[in-house]
């Protein structure tokens, strides 16, 4: 076989080609891509679907090509039709195969003709993948329903008939309608003055990949931030919403001195109902957000960081497969905390860095040294197992590498013609490696060897010399820790007073796996962290308490668990309690009253923890006959 158009570079090869294979779709973007997608969807709240018409305008790109192959998840298809050049009309033979789990239902469209665009008219399943319907009982303020949508990784297509993979990008337009007093907002510019008359329209004209398609439709009360920022959220929500996130004009114009323009004109937060399974998504124009960072003292708001930084990072340049997804986390992940040292400070910026430092480290010692590189292979099987800690924090430790060796100066140049040289195209991590190469590398001989970049990117493991930065009041942290647990210091005599978020997280992720039951009582009676508003510490507090055997913390964790559907302030509640026969029984009876509140990924995640833990009681079980 002859490689077309390699480069060897060191000890692996460059495919120059932009079309990289993804596993995680059906779509052959050799043969066809989509150009533009124009929606035409109703809300249907009661049935708790949305019902249309997608069409999508065709780029064929191989004159022997017969079919269109799109991906579908759980999608009801009424009919297909090829729109000529002159609009009209006529039906297409199409299959629909069976669904397979993770990819969903292959949908291949016979299409010999390459016609200028396909329609598609159907309806979405009240149990898509992509969709959380609430009922006004599941929101803030109980008045009306609730929509929105989580497309990535791979759910777009449960919501959209379409090439479900990042490496494709189109612009789109979306007429939507909905009952009156609702308002609906998508991955779009967005009016914050739109008239609530059940009619909406968005263009996105700028090409952007599926995982970025975005609604929400509920009862949204918008205020406006800045001249080209505002937060949308229930009226009961919103104020202390625009509040926490007062600072965003500035992080844009921070954001625009390190890397160049902020390039999608407006960029407004949409703060979701607590189910929201993820911190933030960066949906193009709208960031939607989880409410759990709503503490009141801006001390979570280097999400807003995060999603921001997405603009360029991610939606600006994207990763082509799911498998180069650290190409946005890890560098998204620098650049916040590059947006939180401007304008938060130093000791905030530092403190987040080694709380995130802290964790890899301890997590990437369990994991299988394929799952520690940022690169694994083979792939996995499910798109969303793809991101972990280590796309995210070895990749932005890789990225603070980089600026050390560097230096500030040259590397900021560097990544923000990073930017400007990729906006608005897919890449893959050897597209990246190359540029890097040429524009950083080889531009400054001997500050850092070529071993030593594909050791970051296709080694396991943390390389040795990775820079950990200074946090004089960790420090001290850890002193009052280690005097706490022997015994020399009371817990009423720690200087927790002046503790911020971050402090107390640190100081609650290094306690002992398993602490002693009497000190977890002291440290409770002396701060009452049981029934804590703050979820990043309640998280902690509580697996550290059900660890150490104190069942009167259960019944406070258990509501936060129920109120928050959020994965990572959730899921290591669950992981805790099931560790013991007496704990997991009370879980199932949480999960069983909870799950209605949850979105499909929340319910889909305890589903398979509780068949794991099953799993292995069953095995203890047998083990002890
Ligand atoms: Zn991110």
């Amino acid at each position: 076989m002859r490689l077309l158009s390699t480069l060897a570079l060191g000890a692996f090869v460059l495919p120059a080609a932009a079309h990289a294979a993804d596993p995680h779709s059906y779509a052959q973007p050799q043969d066809v891509v989509i150009k533009h997608i124009d929606l035409d969807l109703k809300v249907d709240f009661p049935h708790r679907q949305l019902d249309g018409i997608a069409t999508l305008t065709l780029d064929w790109k191989n004159a022997d090509a017969q079919e269109l192959v799109l991906d579908t998840s759980a999608l009801k298809i009424a009919s297909v039709e090829a729109v000529d050049g002159k609009g009209q009309p006529h039906a297409l033979h199409y299959t629909l195969a069976a669904t397979v789990p993770s990819m969903g239902s292959k949908l291949t469209i016979e299409a010999p003709k390459h016609p200028h665009a396909v329609r598609i008219a159907y309806a979405t399943s009240p149990d898509a993948s992509g969709l959380q319907w609430l009922d006004p009982a599941q929101t803030a303020d109980k008045r009306f329903p609730f929509l929105f949508s989580q497309s990535e990784s791979t759910h777009a297509r449960s919501w959209i008939p379409l090439q479900d993979s990042p490496a494709i990008r189109f612009t789109w337009h979306a007429h939507v309608t909905a009952p009156r007093d609702v308002r609906v907002v998508m991955s779009a510019p967005n009016d914050p003055k739109h008239a609530l008359d059940g009619s909406f329209d968005f263009t996105q004209t700028h090409p952007v990949p599926s995982y970025l398609m975005a609604i929400a439709a509920g009862d949204l009360a918008v205020r406006e931030t800045g001249p080209r920022s505002a937060v949308y959220a229930e009226p009961s929500v919103v104020g202390k919403a625009a509040h926490e996130f007062e600072d965003t004009g500035k992080m844009i114009a921070t954001t625009e001195k390190l890397y160049g323009p902020y390039r999608w004109g407006r960029y407004d937060i949409l703060v979701l109902p607590p189910s929201f399974p993820y911190g933030g998504m960066e949906n193009p124009n709208m960031t939607f957000a989880t409410p759990t960072v709503l503490v009141g003292d801006k001390s979570l708001v280097s999400l807003v960081a995060h999603e921001l930084a997405h603009s360029w990072s991610g939606n600006l340049v994207t990763a082509a497969t799911w498998r180069d997804i650290w190409l946005n986390e890890g560098i998204t992940t620098y650049v916040q905390g590059r947006i939180t040292e401007a304008l938060y400070g130093q000791r905030q910026a530092t403190e987040e860095t080694l709380l995130a430092i802290r964790n890899l480290e301890k997590n990437i010692a369990g994991m299988p040294e394929n799952a520690q590189r940022l690169t694994p292979q083979p792939r996995k099987i499910d798109a969303d197992d793809e991101l972990s800690d280590v796309a995210y924090d070895k990749g932005s430790w890789f990225m603070r590498t980089l600026e050390q060796k560097f230096g500030r100066k040259d590397f900021d140049a560097y990544l923000e013609g990073y930017f400007n040289h990729f906006a608005w195209h897919s890449i893959t991590t050897e597209q990246m490696l190359a540029y890097l190469k040429a524009n950083l590398i080889d531009k400054y001989p001997g500050r850092m060897g070529w071993d030593e970049v594909e050791a970051w990117v296709y080694g396991p493991g943390i390389p040795e010399d990775a820079p950990i930065p200074d946090s004089p009041r960790f420090d001290a942290i850890d002193k009052e820790r280690a005097a706490f647990l022997d015994g020399t210091l009371a817990a009423n005599k720690l200087d927790a007073k002046s503790w911020n978020t971050q402090e107390w997280m640190y100081f609650l992720d290094r306690l002992p796996d398993k602490p002693p039951l009497g000190k977890m009582q002291e440290l409770d009676a002396a701060w009452h962290l049981t029934g804590t508003p703050n979820a990043e510490i309640g998280m902690r507090w509580y697996v550290h308490a059900i660890r150490s055997g104190d069942r009167a913390a259960w019944p406070a964790a258990a509501e936060h668990a129920t109120r928050i559907g959020r994965l990572y302030l959730t899921m290591p509640i669950y992981k805790a309690l099931v560790q013991t026969p007496e704990g997991f029984a009370f879980v199932e009876q949480v999960f069983a009253k909870a799950k209605d509140g949850y979105h499909p990924l929340t319910r889909m995640a305890v589903e398979k923890l509780f068949a794991k833990a099953r799993e292995a009681q069953g095995k203890a079980a047998v083990g002890a006959d």
